[in-house]
């Protein structure tokens, strides 16, 4: 084993997002030597500029809505505006407090922080600084950035990053992309007094997700008053020093004051020498096999810049994954179709498993049932006031394969639906096991108990 002495490590990792620094973590819990080189902050991406901030925003969010409807559950309250500073302020907290606690762990754990900037110079050496650290195994974890399709970034036109810092609320925003990311912000800016238009090349607002779903979301978008247009391209974008105008292909304009270009995220490999190294490299992402090996012997890839979902959790078990197979564990692959999904916008969408259109392709129209079961039958639902649905996709007389689940606070859901899906449960089985009342987890057993032919609280 090298021992960490004149930069030799076990495993150098480049990058400390998600990825990147769960790898570390697990390498030394199993009593490896690790150098885990960053350029910017540990904790990557999603701690500084995606999943942390982001949801901050979001229940601040939450918080707003919930002072303009406070009548409705019979509490006095108005909605008398975003304190942008204040904002800022708590949702710098959240993430400083969890950059800080992750600090500490990486420092316990015996793991040497490099930083700076690192390039692969060779399938087993990552040079940062002119300093040259060497690994029996090297992890790339550079992970992802922004797409624009060619736009300017810069003044009106912004990407998430800048979104997350910013010191106004805007009048008027169009968001370029209504999957994962458009959406979550159109659902924040809406809360927060925006007029909001969302722009969606395909025919559906988040079109990755089951038909019930996207059909939810626009519905509520709709009631929300958050404008969409799907099916439909922009064209051009020009900003001036008052505002900016996006034209679309059709021709039609719209006059803002900010454009948020949210079409989704490529990944962070240019100049990092990984081509030169041998490494292959298609349109930018690192493809390995299912043990998350490229083409290279003892270099493996994690996170986002391997094809497939971009998130966080999964960074995170692709990192331990890694550092267990070096370790000579065999650990179990990581498989995208069993990753549980959450759009934490307003309602909340979460999903794991195949869609219903994925089920009919693979077994047959005859071979899928599905329910969905109306949230309209919850009484915890009702108590919060939203609207919803969770629908089961089963293969017929066989396991659930899908779970799709839309209304507030629905993410927190997710963890029994994955349970589901990965353990192949069939409804039957799940009917068998309590459902604690009134919950909006009850709805999945509700759900379970409606698939498996003896509905409680179901209405048509
Ligand atoms: C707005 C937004 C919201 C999101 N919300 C969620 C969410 O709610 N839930 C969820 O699961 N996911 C969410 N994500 C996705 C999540 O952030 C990513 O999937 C996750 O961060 C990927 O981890 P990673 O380790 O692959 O990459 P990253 O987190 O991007 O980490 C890569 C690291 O490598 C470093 N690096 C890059 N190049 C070099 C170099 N040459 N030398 C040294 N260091 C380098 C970078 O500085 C970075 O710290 C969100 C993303 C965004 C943008």
């Amino acid at each position: 084993m090298a021992d960490g002495a004149g930069n030799n490590f076990d495993i150098v990792i480049l990058g400390g997002g998600s990825g990147g620094y769960a790898c570390a973590l697990r390498a030394v819990q199993l009593g490896k030597t690790v150098a885990l080189i960053e350029k910017s902050k540990l904790g990557g991406t999603c701690l500084h500029w995606g999943c942390i901030p982001t949801k901050a925003l979001l229940h601040t969010a939450e918080v707003a809505d919930l002072a303009r409807e406070g009548s409705t559950f019979g509490v006095n309250s108005t909605f008398e505006g975003i304190d942008m500073t204040q904002v800022n302020k708590y949702k710098d907290g959240v993430i400083d407090r969890l950059y800080k606690g992750l600090q500490g762990l990486i420092k316990s754990g015996g793991i040497t922080v490099v930083e700076g900037e690192g390039k692969l110079v060779d399938p087993k050496t990552v040079e940062v600084g002119g300093e040259r650290y060497t690994g029996t195994n090297v992890v790339l974890a550079t992970g992802s950035v922004s797409r624009t399709l060619g736009l300017e970034i810069g003044g009106r036109v912004i990407t998430s990053t800048e979104a997350l810092t910013m010191t106004e609320v805007p009048e008027k925003v169009v968001i370029i992309g209504g999957s994962v990311i458009g959406v979550e912000f159109a659902s924040v800016w809406k809360s927060f007094g925006a007029d909001v238009t969302i722009i969606e090349g395909l025919p559906t607002l988040v079109p990755l997700e089951d038909p019930t779903l996207s059909k939810g979301l626009e519905r509520a978008f709709r009631k929300r008053k958050i404008n969409f247009k799907t099916g439909v391209k922009f064209d051009s974008v020009k900003q001036t020093d008052d505002g900016v105008t996006v034209t679309l292909e059709n021709g039609d304009t719209i006059e803002a004051d900010l454009v948020l270009v949210a079409v989704g995220r490529g990944p962070n490999s240019a100049g990092m020498g990984y081509e030169e190294a041998g490494i292959t490299v298609d349109r930018g992402w690192v493809p390995t096999n299912e043990r998350l090996a490229t083409n290279v012997d003892g270099v493996f890839a994690v996170g986002d810049l391997v094809p497939g979902l971009q998130l966080a959790h999964r960074g995170f078990a692709h990192g331990i994954f890694v550092a267990e197979e070096i370790a000579g564990l065999a650990p179990q692959p990581v498989v995208d179709s069993g990753i549980p999904r959450v759009t934490y916008c307003e309602p909340e969408i979460a999903s794991v498993g195949i869609t219903e259109p994925q089920a009919r392709e693979k077994y047959g129209d005859a071979g899928v049932e599905t329910i969905e079961y109306n949230l309209g039958g919850n009484g915890k639902s009702q108590i919060l006031a939203t609207a919803g649905t969770v629908k089961l996709v089963r293969e017929k007389d066989g396991p659930i394969v899908g779970v799709h689940m839309i209304g507030a606070r629905f993410g927190e859901q997710v963890g029994e639906a994955s349970l589901m899906v990965n353990w192949e449960a069939y409804p039957e089985d799940v009917a068998q096991f309590i459902h604690a009342h009134p919950t909006q987890n009850e709805a999945l057993g509700e759900a379970a108990l409606a698939l498996a032919g003896k509905p409680l609280h179901s209405h048509a």
